[in-house]
């Protein structure tokens, strides 16, 4: 099989779809863009501009006139960086607090009309490996490969607890499944592109995978 040019990866938080797809983009020489950073993003934002999160035209506003630029990884920023209006906001991205509202953002189908276009404009060239919710079904249905990857509720909370403890949130355990799980529910139950598989997609289950091979088994049959 020839290797694809657009990778599309979806799946549930802490599926593994963002290390995974950064090892593909590595492996392959393709850009990497990891579509949840940009809702991240413009929850981070509106958190700072304590905008209210039913304000729904209010947000749409905001998205319609935030600059986000994506940058490729580097040594400060493995999974690769994002710059709001010229601002590094990266780091802030994956805080708790962004956690608790970032399905609600993206659940606004205005919202998601802006982020798509641009998501649809990175990608445009070939080249490239995309993550999110609905990269295969709704942003980039005609991509060459589309894997869905998932894994249980405590597997990928461990996962989660494990990154957010490494950057120094003391946050317990409970509470990070308790989150991820209101966002899975959130996430697969809203009407406009809700978390699920293309039909076209492979699935594959991650509990008992390391990213790197998730990697192998998803390369093996380009290399054959
Ligand atoms: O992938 P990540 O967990 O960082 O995404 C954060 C949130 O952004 C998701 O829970 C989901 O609500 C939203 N999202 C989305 N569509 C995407 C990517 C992310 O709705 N393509």
């Amino acid at each position: 099989m020839p290797i694809p040019g657009v990778i599309a990866i979806d799946g549930p938080g802490a599926s593994g779809k963002n290390t995974v797809g950064l090892i593909l983009a590595q492996r392959l020489g393709y850009r990497f863009l990891d579509s949840g950073a940009m809702y991240r993003a413009l929850t981070w934002q509106a958190l700072q501009m304590a905008i209210d999160f039913a304000d729904e035209a209010l947000l749409e506003r905001l998205a319609a006139s935030m600059r986000i630029e994506v940058t490729a990884a580097d040594l400060a920023h493995p999974h690769g960086g994002l710059l709001l209006d010229g601002a590094d906001v990266t780091p802030q991205l994956h805080r708790p607090e962004v956690d608790a509202k970032v399905s609600l953002v993206a659940q606004i189908s205005g919202v998601r009309r802006i982020l798509v276009a641009q998501q649809r404009s990175i990608a445009a060239e070939d080249g490239i490996v995309v993550v999110g919710r609905d990269i295969g079904t709704v942003v980039l249905p005609e991509a060459g490969l589309k894997l869905y990857l998932d894994a249980g509720a405590p597997a990928r909370a461990r996962r989660r607890h494990a990154e957010l403890l490494a950057g120094g949130d003391l946050i317990a355990y409970e509470e990070v499944l308790a989150a991820l799980e209101q966002r899975d529910a959130i996430d697969s139950q809203r009407i406009g592109s809700p978390l699920r598989p293309a039909p076209d997609a492979r699935i594959i289950a991650t509990d008992q995978l390391t990213a790197a091979e998730v990697a192998d088994l998803v390369l093996q049959p380009c290399q054959n």
